[in-house]
Parts: structure tokens; C-alpha cells; sequence
């Protein structure tokens, strides 16, 4: 598709604030700050690929978890439960607003070493402090609940049942995008190629199609391109794509009971998707790729996945693959962590990038984070600065244990 058969020009020459990007964060972001009763200012979204046929939000698995190692990343994760469970009074109860769906089934972190069980049970001790339903389960008790594993060479599994598993993340983004454009907010069918920055201020966004919009905060919400749009502004960020394959197969026998997102010692992951389930794993050499590389290779399914899937879940012996997708991860080099809030000095470009691979269950937190800080100056409800861009320029992880 060519853009300007679909490029659409800007109302005005100028604006409070320019979101680059309307996928998932990008519409969280927006959605949040138009409902914000102390902003008042004019809402652009610069998009340029409405069909977000090749976005990381279009290839998501839509999980979200509370077992992280980290007291935000868990509180961020409470409040996208808080926030998918409400979504309806959150959207001002309009009646056509759907529930959205949560199913439950809860992650089940295996542990094949000591030290990786070590690292569970200090998880779960800080998980349950921040009130998660998290368990340690010896293999015993495991086995109980899920006669279907092959539990050798287990030494513990941690799960939580509750408020932990599938939510339909598509229909929020969805809803925002609508309800965002309700409350005014313009989204344009376009894309930033330039920023202009004097000194240590962002004054100007160029677009494909020629114009030059005057802004007073420029938003990166821009996902794999996130380093991209930092450039423009002759600004970094560590993010980069990073493919992730996903699988669905049927089983010839299905499984008596429904199957945790079970992540396996040897690094893949599996999980029951409706009638089917659905698997997936890094490649071997997890390395940056092209923006628009997204081969698949099949090969990873036959010498990687299978084997690992039938070896933890004998019944996964006889399956069929019926479809299968390469989807990107904006990956965080430093620390696979959300970069949130202004960057060190030039404070009006704020970073909404790096979610690696959990990015649509932190989208409401981080919505709701930078509207605040837009507003305000400040995060308020979750204080989210511990993943601000000043680690970033110091080059100090904030390391989080628990990443999938
Ligand atoms: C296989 C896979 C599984 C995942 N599973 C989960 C999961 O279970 N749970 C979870 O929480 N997260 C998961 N994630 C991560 C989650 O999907 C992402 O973190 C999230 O979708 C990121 O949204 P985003 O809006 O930041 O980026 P994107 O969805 O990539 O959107 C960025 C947008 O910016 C636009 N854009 C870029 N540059 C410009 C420009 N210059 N001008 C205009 N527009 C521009 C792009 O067209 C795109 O639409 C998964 C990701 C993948 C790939």
C-alpha cells in the first residue's frame, strides 16, 4: 500500500501533544490523556500504518502475568487487571462497551535447577507481600492438579491462578481508538520522518507529506522504530526487533483440563488457546532483524519446539500445526524494560518504548503514567520513575528476573 493513497493531512498547525504511534501504547496514551479533566490541550496520533497489519500489537499473545521479580512491574501488572476488569465503568459505562475477557489459567513457571527454584520462591514471597495468589508447587502437587506433565527433572513450579492468563487486549485497544476519537483526539493516517529540536527543546514534527506541525510534547510511542524516532530528535534508545514465533496446534488428544502458560526450562512456552494451544519460543540466536523481516523459520517448530512441548506433555506426541506467525518484540537491550517518561534533557520528548514482551499487559499503567506526567509534571497513582530514561543514559539496568 502506497501512503499517499491513504495519507491524511493535519487540522491544525499545532499541538499540545504528538503521539508517534497508535497501536497499543500509542492508544493507551491517548485514550488516558483526553480523559484526564486537567488536560485541555489538542491530541495528535501520527500513524502510518492503520491496518497495524505488521505492529508487535498485531502479533501479541495478550497474556498477563503478576509473577515478576520486581515490586512495579507486579504493581503495573495489579493495575492492567484493575483496569481490564472495570473497563467497561473505565469507558464511562456506555452500554455498547464490551466485558473483557480474562481467562485465568495462570502462568506455570517450571524450575529444572535449584538456582532457577531459588529465584521462584523469592519471587513468590514478594509477589503474595504485593497480594498475588502465587504458589510454590513441588512436583507432587503439580502432578495433582495437572496429571498431563512429565514432571522429570522438576525440581518446583510456581503458579497463579488468579487474575493471571489470556485477557482480549484487542478489544481494549480497540475501544481506546474509538473512544480516544470521541473525546477528540485526531488520528491521522500519516508518517514523522523528521523532528525538529532546538537545543533541549522538541518545537516541530515533519510528516511524509510535507507539513511541519509545531507540538509542545512529542510522544515516542513508535514501538520497533522506537530508536528511529529518538534519532530524528538526535536522541538513543536501546530497542530494537527481535523475532518471536508463535504456533497453534491441535492435539489429536486433548488434554483432560485446561493447560497453564507453562514456560518450560528449555525456554519454550505453551498454553491452552480455546479448543487448541498455542506454543512459541526465541529463535536460537535472538539477534536484531530488518523492520520488515518477518521470514519464518519452520525449521524451529521440527528441532526446537515439538520436541520440548511432547517431552514436558506426552500427549503432544500426535499434533498439528495449523497456523503459526513471526511477530517482533521492540526488545530493550540494556534491560528488556519499559523506558517511561521524559528523556534526561530534553523533557519534552517522552519515551513510551522497550516493552519487549510484555507490552500489552502494562499498556494501561503506562496510559494512564504518561498522561499524568504530561499533565502534571509528575506520576502519580504508580510511581513509575524507576523505569525512567535516566537509567538508560547511566547505562544502569533495572534488572527484572522474570522475562519471558
Ligand atoms: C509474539 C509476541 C507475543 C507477545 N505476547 C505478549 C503477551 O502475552 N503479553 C504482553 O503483555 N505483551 C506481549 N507482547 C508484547 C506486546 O504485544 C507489545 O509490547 C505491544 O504490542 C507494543 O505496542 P506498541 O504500541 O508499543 O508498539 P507497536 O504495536 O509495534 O506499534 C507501534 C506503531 O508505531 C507506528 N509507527 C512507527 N514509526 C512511526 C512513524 N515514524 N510515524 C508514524 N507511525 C509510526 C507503527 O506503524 C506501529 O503501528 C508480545 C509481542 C509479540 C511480538
Amino acid at each position: 500500500m502506497k501512503l499517499a493513497a491513504i495519507v491524511s493531512q493535519p487540522k491544525h498547525a499545532s499541538y499540545d501533544v504528538i503521539i508517534v504511534g497508535g497501536a497499543m501504547i500509542g492508544s493507551s496514551i491517548a485514550w488516558f490523556l483526553s480523559e484526564n479533566k486537567d488536560f485541555n490541550g489538542r491530541i495528535l496520533v501520527v500513524e502510518k500504518d492503520p491496518t497495524y497489519e505488521w505492529c508487535s500489537t498485531a502479533h501479541t499473545n495478550s497474556c498477563i502475568r503478576q509473577q515478576f521479580s520486581t515490586e512495579i512491574n507486579i504493581q503495573i501488572s495489579q493495575y492492567g487487571v484493575e483496569f481490564l476488569k472495570g473497563f467497561k465503568s473505565m469507558l464511562g459505562d456506555d452500554p455498547e462497551v464490551p466485558d473483557i475477557q480474562l481467562h485465568s489459567f495462570g502462568y506455570m513457571y517450571l524450575a529444572g535447577t535449584q538456582d532457577f527454584a531459588t529465584i521462584l520462591r523469592d519471587n513468590q514471597k514478594l509477589q503474595a507481600r504485593l497480594g498475588a495468589g502465587t504458589t510454590i508447587m513441588t512436583p507432587d502437587e503439580i502432578a495433582q492438579a495437572y496429571p498431563f506433565y512429565n514432571l522429570e527433572g522438576i525440581v518446583l513450579g510456581s503458579h497463579n491462578p488468579v487474575d493471571e492468563g489470556y485477557f482480549d487486549g484487542n478489544t481494549m485497544f480497540d475501544w481506546w481508538r474509538r473512544k480516544a476519537r470521541q473525546n477528540g483526539v485526531e488520528y491521522l493516517t500519516n508518517e514523522v520522518v523528521a523532528i525538529e529540536r532546538i537545543e533541549n527543546r522538541i518545537e516541530s514534527v515533519k510528516l511524509k507529506s510535507g507539513e511541519k506541525i509545531s507540538t509542545g510534547t512529542i510522544v515516542n510511542a513508535s514501538g520497533t522504530r522506537a530508536s528511529i524516532t529518538a534519532g530524528m530528535a538526535g536522541l538513543e534508545v536501546p530497542v530494537e526487533p527481535r523475532r518471536r514465533y508463535t504456533f497453534i496446534f491441535d492435539a489429536q488428544t486433548p488434554l483432560n483440563g485446561t493447560l497453564p502458560l507453562t514456560i518450560d526450562p528449555s525456554g519454550v512456552h505453551m498454553r491452552t488457546d480455546g479448543q487448541y494451544y498455542m506454543c512459541g519460543c526465541p529463535p536460537d540466536e535472538d539477534e536484531s532483524v530488518d523492520h520488515d523481516d518477518f521470514y519464518c523459520d519452520h525449521s524451529i517448530w521440527e528441532e526446537k519446539i515439538w520436541p520440548a512441548i511432547a517431552t514436558r506433555v506426552p500427549a503432544f506426541e500426535a499434533v498439528k500445526v495449523i497456523n503459526s506467525w513471526v511477530g517482533h518484540y521492540a526488545y530493550n537491550t540494556l534491560d528488556q524494560n519499559a523506558i517511561i517518561g521524559p528523556h534526561s534533557e530534553v523533557k519534552n520528548f517522552i519515551f513510551a518504548n522497550g516493552f519487549s514482551g510484555h507490552g500489552f499487559q502494562q499498556s494501561p499503567a503506562m496510559g494512564r503514567g504518561v498522561s499524568e506526567f504530561i499533565t502534571y509534571g509528575e506520576f502519580r497513582e504508580l510511581d513509575l520513575s524507576a523505569l525512567g530514561y535516566d537509567r538508560i543514559a547511566q547505562n544502569k539496568p533495572f534488572l527484572e528476573k522474570a522475562v519471558i
